[in-house]
């Protein structure tokens, strides 16, 4: 008779001369006793598809301590683990104590993103969502926003081509009468690609807050003015994307999503206000987590919006004087 226990995801057994060493993370358990390590380091060259092999015809009080041993080392789980996605295993690992591996899983399913785009991108995030076994929907017609929000169910997620994209607009001010969370994602303009940041309306930064952070950073800030109101006109360029850039930003915003519906607030990555910024240039590809801050009296989600003086974006001077 034969007992089968899940190896623990992430875990390393080394040897060293009598000792066996099992690591998982900084953590490392030793196993001085030889004849154990020995032992031991047979039944992990023996284990097949994830689990270790145990004879049960040792005495069933040792046979369990030896199994609570392993446990207490990080070497195997109780749970049951064949069963889960491979980033639902992921995410429990971080914390095994904490999470409850099938509730976690449950939720991945239960949430579905709905992405409105009309870019390939969103197939490539199709792809990488449904290895976590999160239901996807794509829409590409513009109406779609407006329904994606009133659905309580779907995690909307909208692409567009840059910040002033109507479709980001449209979805920004669905989220700001809804009050729903929703994250923006704007396509490479040659130099960078913005992923985020979360956004929950009257608590983080909305689109227009991040749009006129960025416009007023413009390095003519003659021009800071004009660009922080102007509206921006359709066209259709063809799409020039760096190669391999869509698995890119579709393996960050899945971690960023996958993260959010699994461990909600206690997701690291998925605090509202931070924003992945990919760029492109020396010294080649960078990815920077940025903090985007609401902006006071932004017209879009201030409850103090158009009461004041106008929002000052450079000082007169560096406009070319003082205006009368
Ligand atoms: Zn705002």
């Amino acid at each position: 008779m034969t007992v089968n226990v899940p190896l623990m995801p992430q875990t390393q057994t080394l040897r060293h001369q009598d000792s066996l060493l099992i690591r998982r993370g900084d953590h490392t358990t030793q196993l001085t006793n030889r004849r154990l390590a020995d032992y031991l380091q047979s039944l992990v060259a023996e284990s097949a598809a994830g689990h270790l092999t145990l004879p049960t015809d040792e005495q069933e009080e040792s046979l369990t301590n030896f199994l609570d041993f392993l446990e207490r080392a990080g070497l195997t789980t109780q749970e049951d683990i064949d069963t889960v996605s491979s980033a639902a295993r992921s995410l429990w690992a971080l914390d095994p104590e904490a999470s409850d591996l099938h509730e976690l899983q449950e939720r991945l399913r239960a949430t579905r993103v709905a992405i409105v785009a009309d870019s390939p991108l969103s197939q490539v995030l199709r792809t990488s969502l449904d290895e976590t076994q999160v239901p996807v929907s794509i829409d590409h017609e513009l109406s779609a926003v407006e329904e994606i929000f009133e659905d309580p169910a779907a995690l909307p997620v909208v692409i567009g081509d840059h910040l002033r994209d109507r479709r980001l607009i449209r979805a920004n001010d669905a989220a700001v009468r809804t009050g729903r969370r929703w994250m923006p994602v704007v396509e490479s303009d040659g130099v960078r690609t913005l992923i985020g940041p979360w956004m929950v309306p009257s608590s983080s930064a909305c689109l227009e807050c991040v749009w006129l952070r960025r416009a007023a950073n413009s390095p003519d800030p003659t021009l800071v003015d004009q660009l922080v109101e102007a509206e921006s006109l359709e066209t259709s360029p063809r799409r020039a994307v760096p190669a391999g850039h869509d698995h890119v930003v579709a393996g960050i915003l899945s971690q960023k999503i996958v993260e959010l519906i699994g461990l909600d607030d206690r997701a690291s990555a998925a605090a509202p206000g931070r924003m992945c910024v990919i760029s492109r240039g020396a010294p080649g590809l960078t990815v920077e987590e940025q903090h985007v801050l609401r902006v006071p009296r932004c017209p879009v989600c201030s409850p103090t919006r158009g009461r004041g003086n106008p929002q000052v974006w450079a000082h007169p001077a560096a406009q070319g004087g003082e205006k009368g």
